[in-house]
Parts: C-alpha cells; sequence; structure tokens
C-alpha cells in the first residue's frame, strides 16, 4: 500500500463581518507563531512539542485569545517549519576553501540561523473538526474564529471528486491571498502500490527538444508530444533577456525577474500537462522509464550552443516528479535507468556506434543491419529496453558498447 497526498482549495465566500474576524484570527496566530519561533531560536532549538507545550502554553492561552487547539496548533506549525529548514539545511551544506585552498563541504543544522524564522504573512491551520467541519450535507463549512464558530459558503470547483473518492481529510491552511479567502486542506488516500509482477505495459520516454517528449510503448507504439511550440517560445524569451541584460539598468534588472518567473511558471504549466497527458494515454500498471539526468551535464553535440542551457534546465527533473506523483495515483510508477548510448544503440542488432545517428536528418541508419528509424523514437526504443530489464531484474540496467564485428 501506499499513501497519497493532495491538497484541495476551496473558495470562502466570507461577508465582511466573518472575512474580519478571519483576519484577525490569522493575524493573531501569525503573532503567536513568531512568539514560538523566538522560544525555540533562544532555547537550543527544542523541537520537543511536550517541551513547547510545558513551557509556552499557559503563558500563551493566559495573554491570547486564540482557543486551545488554535495554540496547539500553532505549536505544531512552528515545529514543521523548523524540521523544513533543518532539511534544508542538511542538504544544502557550506562549501568553502580550506587553508590549502580546496573545497570542503561543513554539515549546516540549526545554530548556523542568525535570527528566528518569521512568519510573515497572516495565516492559521486548521484541524478537521475542532476547527472547521463541512455542514449543512456538505453545502456550507463550519470554521472557528477568535469568538466563536461562524458558517459560510464555498466553491470546490475543480476539486469536486476528491470528495467522492475514498480521501481523508486532514489540516486546513486558512489562505488570504489578493482580497480572496481560500481553504488549503491536505487530504491522503491510501490505495495499492504498482506490482512489478503485474504484467504491466512498459513505456519508454525520451525528453528532448525537437519533441518535449517520445514515449514507445510496449505493442511497438510511438507517441511524439510536440516541442516546437515551446522551443519557439524559449527562443524568444531568451533574446528578451539578452536585451534587458544588455541594458543592465535597475528596471532591466526588475524585469529579467519577473521574466524568469513568468517562465518558470510557464515550463511548470507545460509540464503538469505532459505528465497529465502521458498518465492519461497509457493508464494504470504502466511502467513509464526515464533517463536518470542526475549529475549529467548536457554537453552533447546534439545542441546548437544556445540551446544547451535551456535544455539543462531543472523542468526535466519537475517533469519527473509530476509523473512520479501521477503515476503512484493509479498503480503505475516511474524508474530511471542510465542515459549512456541510449540514442547509439540499434534495438535490432544492439551495435552502438554514434555515426549512425544522422543529425541533419534526424535519422539513425545502422551500418550493421541496415535497421533504419527515427532518432527519437530510436532513444525511446532503447529507453524502454532498459526499462524491461529492470523489470527482469537487473538493478542498474544500462547499455554497454560493443566493438562491430568485421
Ligand atoms: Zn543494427
Amino acid at each position: 500500500m501506499v499513501k497519497l497526498g493532495r491538497t484541495i482549495k476551496l473558495r470562502l465566500y466570507p461577508d465582511t463581518e466573518q472575512a474580519a474576524a478571519f483576519l484577525a484570527m490569522s493575524e493573531e496566530y501569525r503573532r503567536l507563531a513568531n512568539i514560538v519561533s523566538q522560544w525555540i531560536f533562544d532555547h537550543g532549538f527544542q523541537l520537543s512539542w511536550l517541551k513547547i507545550n510545558h513551557h509556552m502554553y499557559k503563558k500563551i492561552r493566559q495573554e491570547s485569545v486564540l482557543n486551545s487547539q488554535m495554540v496547539q496548533s500553532v505549536f505544531r506549525t512552528v515545529v514543521a517549519h523548523y524540521k523544513t529548514v533543518r532539511e534544508q539545511m542538511k542538504q544544502h551544506p557550506y562549501r568553502c576553501k580550506d587553508e590549502e585552498s580546496k573545497w570542503v563541504q561543513v554539515p549546516r543544522d540549526l545554530t548556523w540561523l542568525v535570527t528566528s524564522i518569521q512568519f510573515h504573512r497572516p495565516q492559521a491551520d486548521l484541524v478537521r473538526q475542532s476547527n472547521y467541519s463541512f455542514v449543512d450535507k456538505m453545502q456550507q463549512l463550519s470554521i472557528t474564529t477568535l469568538g466563536k464558530r461562524t458558517k459560510l459558503r464555498f466553491t470546490d470547483k475543480g476539486f469536486e471528486k476528491y470528495f467522492t473518492e475514498d480521501w481523508k481529510l486532514g489540516t486546513a491552511k486558512l489562505v488570504h491571498n489578493q482580497g480572496k479567502w481560500f481553504l488549503h486542506i491536505g487530504i491522503t488516500k491510501e490505495t495499492s502500490d504498482f506490482d512489478a509482477k503485474d504484467n504491466p505495459q512498459i513505456v519508454g520516454i525520451d525528453r528532448g527538444l525537437r519533441f518535449l517528449a517520445t514515449a514507445f510503448d510496449s505493442e511497438g507504439k510511438t507517441r511524439f508530444f510536440d516541442g516546437q511550440k515551446i522551443l519557439r517560445k524559449r527562443k524568444k524569451l531568451l533574446e528578451t533577456r539578452r536585451q534587458l541584460q544588455s541594458k543592465g539598468t535597475k528596471s532591466a534588472k526588475k524585469k529579467l525577474k519577473q521574466l524568469a518567473q513568468r517562465e518558470n511558471r510557464w515550463m511548470t504549466d507545460v509540464n503538469h500537462w505532459l505528465a497529465k497527458t502521458l498518465v492519461a494515454a497509457y493508464g494504470s500498471h504502466t511502467l513509464f522509464v526515464l533517463e536518470d539526468l542526475t549529475n549529467v551535464t548536457f554537453n552533447t553535440d546534439d545542441l546548437p550552443k544556445s540551446l544547451r542551457n535551456s535544455h539543462r534546465s531543472w523542468s526535466f527533473f519537475q517533469l519527473e516528479s509530476f509523473l512520479m506523483y501521477k503515476a503512484q495515483a493509479i498503480q503505475s510508477a516511474v524508474v530511471k535507468v542510465n542515459p549512456a548510448f541510449t540514442s547509439q544503440r540499434c534495438p535490432r542488432c544492439g551495435l552502438v556506434e554514434k555515426t549512425n545517428r544522422h543529425h541533419e536528418t534526424h535519422e539513425y541508419w545502422c551500418a550493421q543491419c541496415q535497421y533504419r528509424c527515427n532518432d527519437d523514437r530510436l532513444g525511446a526504443m532503447n529507453i524502454k529496453m532498459l526499462g524491461q530489464e529492470w523489470l527482469n531484474g537487473i538493478k542498474r540496467p544500462k547499455i554497454t558498447k560493443l566493438t562491430a564485428i568485421g
């Protein structure tokens, strides 16, 4: 069994009075979060809920109108933040040069923080049933505010299906964004895991530029996911960026930052779309096979210099994580394989030969057995083959280069 986690976002429709009550509550919540955060900072980063409760609960209850459960919720929220930061610091050690000018990594922990974690935005985490619940046959929400509980309307547009399936609702976050109020509810569901013995379909996916992705499946069918539009847009953005960079003014720098943010958002949308499309196209009991691009620098000769940078982007990794996330929900899985020689191996006779690939015509032509095919398709075929090997029990399948006969 595997536990899936999602967040559903409900739009709330408070009246003026309710909105004011929400704001007051989240402002108070934020204020207490900062007090608790400061205490943790001043007391050697004790993240034990019991200790924090013991030292802070009484004092806070005396000076705050937040109810008991909300105060506990503040403790949990602050501790969770510190734990997240602790994890991030662990994953990003400090790099510096030692006396002999060699790069060394120094592990970091919370004591590296120079100030306590600050909570800038008003917020409130609400526990199911105690702080929020659905009432009137799911037509309304009942939410805790400083004084009393209040009932209001909401919409669950786009998230309806999570109310009919067996998802469990968890803690919710009251969110205020550009004058609108939302309730983000964390939900979980237990579902059966991907089973390799279930005779899954195997889909090799080659990620590229000319095609966003090329997929080759167990039935020998190839699907191309067009990347031309994206490539054109990237080129245009690259051009705009270059112009702004050459200006070098303050306003140009600001525009550059906005441009980068816009590009990231847009690429995220593209990846969401692609992951969704792949999952919809192949369905459950599918093994999606991707190249493992960790530690690969994209200095491939295949690419024009101007595009190498965009090729190296985080977007490849993002697609991978989106696909994993969506595959998990439908008893499918993602496996990563060694990318070496996937664009050079002949799927018919197994010969690995770089010169078989003709970049100008986008064709692979085997000098030994005369097998010919589109070069994007070839990559996906070899990746699929490696996925089959993984299913057969080879832990790290990879293509090894054999020399041509004769
Ligand atoms: Zn061949």
